[in-house]
């Protein structure tokens, strides 16, 4: 782990190629579509756009909830667009996406948690792309299982939640957010799917120690959890939480070995990886 006084080297980003990001940004626009790699400021946007894939944010850009991590805006929310999921899907075949990524702001305060608005976008994609893999990054649902069903019902080709953080800074990173309430999504989604691809992303650089991230490898592997990403947080504004440290890139790789030795399918672990970074079907 590095001193946070700069960035160092590892974490330079490609510039984006003269055009690509214009035509993607009008799609969206046109679409009146949110991505997390805009919302977010992830760094990677231009190699992800440049490449043609995005993750679609769905329900708005205003949170219910107000993670120390995270850029999107919280505030009131608004109606769901009951247009969305038809335009998302036209924008998916426009593109020519072989693997659309959908997620969402958390709606605690729809009933539902915005269950039902997933699962009609997994259905408009299906209609509308054939042969597209839909992966869904859902929020917790407040610990509703009736809300997953919904989504798993729609069969999405992966089903993802981010842990993000080792339990120890959960209330410090995630306040309104709970470990154990996180695994036991992952762990009752794979028992209303088995067939199904679930998968986490952490974040490092945030104070955690690596026997505590082994910790939560096991956990997740306990949960049935597929796929694990662990990349390095980046501080998004001044306003939010500090890097505590940079992870060197050996120290991925040696997260990598960890969660392939405990028997996960499949482990993206890199300073730059992102729960959608090069995110694909599993082989
Ligand atoms: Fe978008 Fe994910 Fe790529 Fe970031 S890693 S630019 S959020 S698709
Ligand atoms: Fe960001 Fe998700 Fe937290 Fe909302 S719940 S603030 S979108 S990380």
């Amino acid at each position: 782990v590095e001193t946070p006084s700069s960035r160092p080297g590892w974490l330079g980003v490609q510039v984006p190629a003269p055009g690509v990001l214009g035509k993607m940004v009008g799609l969206l626009e046109r679409g009146r579509l949110n991505t997390v790699c805009r919302e977010a400021r992830c760094p990677n946007v231009a190699e992800c756009f440049g490449m043609g894939t995005a993750t679609f944010m769905v329900l708005g850009d205003a949170c219910t909830r107000n993670c120390r991590f995270c850029s999107v805006n919280s505030g009131p929310p608004r109606e769901p667009d009951l247009a969305e999921p038809q335009s998302l899907a036209e924008t998916v075949r426009e593109l020519g996406l072989r693997h659309a990524v959908v997620t969402s702001v958390t709606r605690d305060d729809l009933p539902d948690g915005g269950a039902g608005h997933f699962a009609r976008v997994i259905s408009a994609v299906r209609r509308l792309c054939p042969g597209v893999t839909v992966e869904v990054l859902v929020p917790d649902f407040g610990g509703s299982e009736e809300s997953l069903a919904t989504v798993v019902a729609a069969r999405p080709d992966i089903l993802g939640h981010n842990l993000e953080t080792v339990p120890r800074l959960y209330e410090k990173v995630r306040p309104g957010a709970d470990y154990r309430r996180s695994l036991q999504l992952l762990a009752s989604a794979k028992r209303l799917a088995p067939g199904m691809v679930t998968k986490s992303g952490i974040m490092v650089g945030l104070g955690e120690e690596p026997e505590e991230m082994l910790g939560v490898m096991d956990d997740l592997k306990k949960a049935g959890c597929d796929y694990v990403t662990i990349g390095q947080y980046l501080q998004p504004t001044p306003g939010h939480l500090p890097v505590q440290g940079f992870v060197t890139p050996a120290m991925f790789d040696w997260y990598r070995e960890q969660c392939l030795l405990k028997g996960f399918r499949q482990a993206d672990c890199g300073p730059l990886v992102r729960s959608s970074y090069h995110a694909r079907p599993l082989a």
